[in-house]
Order: structure tokens, then C-alpha cells, then sequence
């Protein structure tokens, strides 16, 4: 690591223990520590994560950090202040905010991602912007810290945003990475196969995750991952299900029952349909065929046709027929 961006990572771990500070032990923190365990956040968890806070002046970090023997230049490189309009000074990025600290691979913290604490303090989260040594599309949140239980349990957790990692680490299920509130890349994917090669996305259950949940899967896929969807009911963030049903709910109903891709693909197919209109529900079976021609796995062509044919009341011959003519098809 070059010597500036050791001085970089060196100003964030300051920084984060600072922020941290302020949010467990002083009185400029109480309203933003009443915010975090009103959520439902555990003190361990805010320990674990070392959650922070950011008070509302202009020049906190910028002083803090200072005084530690960071010039402004280096602070601005790294994200953490911002330079004046008119050219006169530096202000902090992060203020009035909780402090989300980003770790990379080794456990550094190399950035923050930052909660308004009112609906009405946009955006809603705020991260630190690309530096040397943050890139926020090959960063997946708690990749350091679930490193072996994703190891153990032999599948990675997927989740879309860190207060669904934190929601589950306290729940026991501590293998849980999230996206930094972008899609999946190539990179995120060659991070997660280090460890396993089997992923189950948990994604919010509003129309947003769920498109992003089928994006997610079409790439695991291509990289040849195990990859399964973790279903919640809808509207709800894993977050939300664990602090309405509990941990145990969680873990046997969501994750326990997370569906193969096939059958993930399949709800997701008549997500946009109505089935008790004929013609979309001839048009569903077309696509599920066309979709079940596609498998390589003839045991797996098989249970899903049957299930089709059972569904819809449909004779197992024709749709095994037609399924012959597409498999035909594309040889
Ligand atoms: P909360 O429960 O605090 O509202 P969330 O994790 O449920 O947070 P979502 O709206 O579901 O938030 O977004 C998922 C993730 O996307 C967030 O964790 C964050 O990383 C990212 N994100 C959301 N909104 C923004 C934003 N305005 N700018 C940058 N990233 C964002
Ligand atoms: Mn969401
Ligand atoms: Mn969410
Ligand atoms: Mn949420």
C-alpha cells in the first residue's frame, strides 16, 4: 500500500473511532443513539459495526483530523471534507448523520456511508465518493467480518443494504454481505467465489428489489454460482422481517426456505401477469416452457413440468411434448 493511501486509511480509522465516540458517550449523541436502538439495534451490534455519529458543525473532521497531523489535502483525497465554493476553506462531508464505517478485505475502513436521522434530510443515505482506496462497485459491506462463516455455512447471504447485514448478524445469521446500494458486478462476484460458490439473495421485497434480485441472479448464474432468492413477504426489507417476526422466523422461513433460481425465475415470470385472465395465463405457460427448455438438468425439466401441469390442470403428455419440441429447437 503507497504511503499516501496508508495515511488515508490511517484518517478513517481515527475518524470512525471518533464517530463512535460520539455516539455511545456524549450528550451531542444521545438523539442519533435513540434513533439507532428505537430501530431495534442492539448495543453489541453498534459495537460490532462501530456505528457513529456526526455532529452538525461544519469543521468537526476537519479539526479533528488536524490535530492529528493530516493536511486538508489529504482529507479532501479521502473524502472526508469537501472545498469551500468561494475557495476559503474545507467542510466536512458527514454532518448530523450516523456513521456507517465500509471496511475493505482486510477489515480497513476505507469509507462511510452515512443515515439523515429525519425523512425530511435528503438523500436518505449519503456515501463517501470514489477515492484511491474506495471503489464502492467491488466493496461488499461486512466482507471481512463474515469471511469464515460464509466459509462454514458454505453459501453467502446477499442482502441490499447494511442495516439488513447488522439486522441478521444479531438475528445469528452472520454470513450476510450487502451491495453498497448498487447492482452486483463481476468484481463483487469474484470476492464472493474466494469463499463459496453458492449465493442466496435476500433482497427488499418492493418492486426495486425484486428486479435487482433477478439482475443479481442472471450474473451469479452466468459466473456459474449456486444461487437461490430468499423470499419475503411483500413490502417488507429483511430488516423490518426480523424486527416483526424474530430471529428464528427469519432463519427457518426466509433463509431455510430460499427458492432454487428455477423456481425463483418462475414466481418472478408471473409477477406482471394475471393468471385468472386466459390469454396471460397461456402466456405464462409459454414463457415457464420456454424457461424449462432451457435447463440442463432433465430431473429438474421434469419436477418443474409437473408442477405446471398440476397447477393448471394440464395434461403432463402435451406440455411434455411441447417442452421436447423447444429443447429440439435450440439444438
Ligand atoms: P433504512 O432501513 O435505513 O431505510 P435500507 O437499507 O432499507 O435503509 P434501502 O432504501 O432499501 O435502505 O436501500 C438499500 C441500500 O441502498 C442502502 O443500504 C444504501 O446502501 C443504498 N442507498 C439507498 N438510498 C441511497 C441513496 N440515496 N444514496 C446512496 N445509497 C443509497
Ligand atoms: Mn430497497
Ligand atoms: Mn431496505
Ligand atoms: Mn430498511
Amino acid at each position: 500500500v503507497p504511503p499516501h493511501e496508508q495515511r488515508m486509511l490511517k484518517a478513517h480509522e481515527l475518524l470512525g473511532k471518533f464517530y463512535h465516540h460520539l455516539l455511545m458517550n456524549t450528550n451531542e449523541g444521545a438523539g442519533a443513539l435513540d434513533y439507532v436502538t428505537s430501530r431495534g439495534m442492539a448495543v453489541e451490534s453498534i459495537r460490532k459495526f462501530q456505528i457513529g455519529y456526526s455532529l452538525p458543525e461544519w469543521d468537526i473532521a476537519v479539526k479533528y483530523l488536524k490535530q492529528h497531523g493530516f493536511s486538508e489535502g489529504e482529507m479532501e483525497q479521502a473524502g472526508l471534507i469537501i472545498k469551500r465554493e468561494n475557495g476559503e476553506g474545507y467542510f466536512d462531508r458527514f454532518r448530523n448523520r450516523l456513521m456507517f464505517p465500509l471496511t475493505d478485505m482486510k477489515g480497513n475502513i476505507v469509507a462511510f456511508s452515512a443515515r439523515s436521522l429525519s425523512e425530511d434530510d435528503h438523500p436518505k443515505y449519503l456515501n463517501t465518493p470514489e477515492t484511491p482506496i474506495f471503489n464502492k462497485s467491488s466493496l461488499l459491506y461486512n466482507y471481512y467480518a463474515a469471511r469464515s462463516e460464509v466459509r462454514k455455512q458454505g453459501f453467502a447471504l446477499l442482502f441490499e443494504g447494511f442495516a439488513d447485514v447488522i439486522s441478521a448478524d444479531h438475528a445469528g445469521v452472520k454470513n450476510g454481505t450487502a451491495v453498497m446500494g448498487t447492482s452486483l458486478t463481476d468484481k463483487h462476484i469474484h470476492l464472493l467465489r474466494r469463499l463459496t460458490d453458492s449465493v442466496t439473495i435476500c433482497f427488499d421485497s418492493d418492486h426495486a428489489g425484486i428486479e435487482a434480485a433477478y439482475r443479481a441472479g442472471l450474473l451469479l448464474i452466468q459466473h456459474g454460482m449456486e444461487t437461490k432468492v430468499a423470499m419475503l413477504p411483500q413490502g417488507l426489507d429483511p430488516d423490518d422481517y426480523i424486527q416483526k417476526y424474530g430471529a428464528e422466523k427469519f432463519r427457518s422461513d426466509v433463509v431455510g426456505n430460499a427458492l432454487a433460481w428455477t423456481a425463483f425465475k418462475l414466481q418472478y415470470l408471473r409477477l406482471d401477469k394475471n393468471l385468472q385472465n386466459e390469454g396471460e395465463r397461456l402466456k405464462y405457460i409459454e414463457e415457464v416452457m420456454k424457461e424449462l427448455s432451457t435447463l440442463g438438468n432433465p430431473v429438474e425439466r421434469d419436477l418443474y413440468t409437473r408442477q405446471v401441469a398440476e397447477e393448471f390442470s394440464l395434461s403432463l403428455e402435451v406440455l411434455q411434448d411441447q417442452l421436447e419440441k423447444l429443447v429440439a429447437s435450440q439444438r
